[in-house]
């Protein structure tokens, strides 16, 4: 077996083997214990904010902002289609319809196309936002930063409080991306909108092998988002439950992983720009393909890194360039199917699709772990050079 570089692969070379080993020599290995506060901690003071509450994943979380914005059977949310799809699949669990939105050169979701569809598809009764054709009320909307780069939340935000939205922000890929210029400078992707979902699953930026983290404007919404996640459990002796809860707390070994992994965050994100500056370099002038970057006035946590291959004058498809670069040891990948093409999703409404189904055709992911090394990023970058020619 040869040389095998793989795309985002875990990195674990800080204190997660002591945390871990001490979460089970004191038996505390469920959902209690002393890491998973420290870990609440944690990210609360790296993001400046009050309250987060740490749950099983980050589709859990996303759940549970959905449950406290009051989204309900036969609300309607917009969520963009060029996603991972656990970004719209907690959307079902409620029995609400999904909007899919297009994105726009970000990636994210296209504001202007956000804007057109709440002012021509939709009126304003009650303070509510209503879908006109279907009456329904359209509660909320889910904005993901795809890859890390933040989605333009200046117009967003704009348009959410002019149109009634609560905003969910799906952080997942985007921790520890922020503005650095703008009215949001210096606030951290999922600290902007009503919520914030992040997640530790194990290509994410860090992990907890599954898990992720809830934070929200009002302190109060993440209490009652904790208390959701634990059961709904309202008397700590007796079992007593006022609401329908979830079995959706993030366990202790999870957080001892996690609380390993945010000592080596910041570390984490240097190592994603040094790594991207030197793919930067090696692929100026790169025909048929193009590096995206990062929006600018914003610091991004550079989490994965796209090339938009020009298709019309490549030889090959793109399952073709994948396939040859995984024979030479170097996984790649396609960003993802459109999610309202996706079986369980086709007769819902797709709005003024455009960006997203090219996007989607032309953009190839590569490897960007935080432990690569400058010789396997130089092996990489000559492999696509060599297949693109
Ligand atoms: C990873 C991811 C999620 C889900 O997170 P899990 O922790 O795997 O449940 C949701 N949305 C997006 C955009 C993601 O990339």
């Amino acid at each position: 077996m040869g040389r095998f570089i793989p795309l985002s692969i875990p990195n674990f070379e800080g204190n997660e083997r002591k945390y871990v080993d001490n979460a089970i020599d004191q038996g505390w290995v469920s959902t209690g214990g002393a890491y998973i506060t420290k870990l609440e901690q944690m990210m609360a003071e790296y993001l400046h904010v009050d309250n987060v509450a740490a749950c099983q994943s980050g589709t859990a979380g996303l759940h549970l902002a959905l449950i406290s914005c009051g989204v309900e059977p036969g609300d309607m949310v917009i969520v963009p289609t060029l996603t991972f799809i656990a970004a719209v699949n907690p959307v079902k669990y409620q029995f609400a319809t999904p909007v899919f939105m297009d994105c726009d050169d970000s990636l994210c979701m296209n504001p202007v196309k956000l804007r057109k569809f709440c002012e021509q598809e939709c009126r304003i009764e009650d303070g509510k936002l209503v879908h006109s054709a279907s009456g329904k009320i359209v509660k909320a909307v889910v904005v993901v930063h795809v890859f890390g780069n933040l989605a333009d939340m200046e117009a967003i935000m704009k348009i959410a409080e002019e149109f009634h939205l609560k905003v969910i922000e799906d952080a997942t890929e985007a921790l520890g991306s922020r503005y650095t210029e703008g009215v949001f400078a210096g606030k951290y992707a999922g600290t902007i909108g009503d919520y914030g979902a992040y997640s530790f699953n194990g290509n994410k930026i860090i992990t907890t092998g599954g898990g992720g983290a809830i934070t929200a404007r009002e302190p109060k919404e993440v209490d009652h988002i904790r208390y959701l996640s634990t059961q709904a459990k309202d008397d700590p002796h007796f079992y007593i439950h006022d609401e329908v809860g979830y079995n959706y707390r993030m366990t202790n070994i999870q957080a001892a992983l996690g609380v390993a992994q945010m000592e080596k965050l910041p570390e984490f994100v240097e190592r994603k720009h040094r790594n991207y500056d030197l793919y930067k370099e090696l692929f100026s002038g790169l025909e048929h393909g193009k590096l995206l970057g990062f929006r600018e006035g914003t610091y991004s946590n550079q989490w994965f890194y796209s090339l938009e291959l020009d298709m019309n004058y490549l030889k090959r498809s793109l399952r073709d360039i994948i396939l040859e670069l995984q024979e030479q040891g170097i996984q790649t990948r396609a960003i993802w199917g459109l999610i309202h093409e996706q079986k369980p999703y086709r007769d819902e409404i797709a709005y003024e699709m455009e960006k997203a189904p090219y996007y989607s055709s032309c953009i190839l992911n590569f490897p960007c772990s935080t432990q690569i090394t400058e010789e396997e990023i130089k092996i990489v970058a000559d492999a696509i050079k060599n297949v693109l020619a």
